[in-house]
């Protein structure tokens, strides 16, 4: 029986100056470590399977990517050859032309660059180390170097407004970028960020801010030749990121280092979320695997409606087997029956997706989906 290959590879580069106020990733200012780290990534990489070597798209994903050296990412790209998309995700202090070239010299073709903001009351909020005036140098830098570019901005930040929040969009799109993903701020309670909102330092603008604030960017973005493709994402035509894309559509990915995950076929695994139990594991040439979960049955249906649904181009319902179920549905359940008279969900033949309001409470909606259908 043929073996299924791996259409994606991810990298987890643990490593950042300082914690960001709001960040709940697993992340730290360990780099003291970077070397070991290095070195378990690629015994990882020949652990996990040296059969390993193709993977169409690769992603290096942080903490701060751009913090290794381009010898870092040369090493492992040299062990994976074969791809059309490789990804370095960038923090704007670390832009430098000479070490932009070098990467695109050894295959990296898509930068994504964390701008987050341009008002410089956010960035301190948020408690980022960037200006500004870093931003934008940044982006003239990497531009200059890449034609791959994406920026990421957050959105839903104290302070912030339509109005302010849309000169951030129309800065960004001064340069010649192809790619913007927006994450709506997600205050996590073991943050600093959390605190200093619940002793009422900031405030939070309101849901009805922030919902308008998606929209209004939404056709901002679509005005100007950008495709919404996924409720965080868009990009102008041909530009989508291919390695997220296959994360949705539940292709096959393997992710290294720590706290990295990995889906095969109907497995998905993360690795340990501590970098020192991490090298330890990788150097006695153990998998450091800390979870796994196999999806069956009624479970990978689920998690296929729920991944899917994130595409603004929807599932296919008798491709993932509930064509039957969601016609039941639409005839006996009041709950669906009003997802669809609130433009929450939309179905057209097959295809059932989520309506623009519904992407942007998009957990609430396929949780409701979900207990209708299973
Ligand atoms: S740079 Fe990114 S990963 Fe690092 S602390 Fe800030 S938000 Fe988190």
């Amino acid at each position: 029986m043929r073996r299924e290959t791996f259409k994606s590879l991810y990298v987890h580069v643990p490593f950042c100056r300082e914690k960001c106020r709001y960040c709940d990733f697993y992340s730290g200012s360990f780099l003291e470590l970077k070397h070991p780290y290095r070195k378990a990534v690629i015994r990882e990489l020949s652990i996990r399977g040296p059969e390993l070597s193709q993977f169409p798209t690769v992603y290096f994903g942080g903490g701060t990517p751009s913090l290794m050296e381009p010898a870092f990412f040369e090493s492992i790209l040299s062990k994976v050859g074969q791809f059309s998309e490789v990804t370095v995700e960038f923090n704007p202090e670390d832009a430098e032309k000479e070490k932009l070239r070098e990467l695109s010299l050894i295959g990296v073709n898509r930068i994504s660059l964390g701008i987050q903001s341009f008002s410089e009351e956010t960035l301190k909020t948020l408690g980022r180390r960037q200006t500004p005036e870093d931003n934008l140098k940044a982006l003239e830098t990497v531009c200059s170097v890449f034609s791959n570019v994406s920026v990421d901005f957050i959105y839903g930040a104290p302070g912030q407004t339509v109005e302010n929040f849309l000169k951030n969009l129309e800065t960004a799109l001064s340069f010649p970028i192809n790619h913007v993903s927006l994450y709506a701020l997600t205050v996590y309670e073991e943050t600093p960020l959390f605190k200093e909102l619940s002793e009422g330092k900031f405030r939070l603008p309101e849901e009805e801010t922030v919902y308008e604030i998606y929209l209004e960017a939404i056709s901002f973005l679509e005005e100007r030749g950008f495709r919404q493709y996924e409720i965080s994402n868009f990009a102008v035509p041909g530009f989508e990121s291919k390695h997220n894309v296959n994360y949705w559509k539940l292709e096959n990915y393997l992710g290294l280092g720590p706290s990295a995950a990995s889906f095969y076929v109907n497995k998905y695994w993360k690795n340990v979320s501590n970098i020192k139990e991490y090298v330890e594991k990788v150097e006695r040439g153990e998998l450091p695997t800390q979870e796994e979960e196999i999806f069956e049955g009624e479970d990978l249906k689920k998690l296929k409606l729920i991944m899917g649904l994130r595409l603004t181009e929807g599932v296919n319902l008798k491709e993932i087997g509930l064509e039957e179920r969601f016609k039941e549905a639409l005839e006996k359940s009041e709950i669906v029956k009003g997802l669809i008279e609130e433009g929450l969900i939309e179905i057209e033949k097959n295809r059932l997706r989520l309506g623009k309001k519904g992407l942007f409470v998009s957990n609430s909606v396929i949780s409701q989906l979900i207990n209708v259908l299973f």
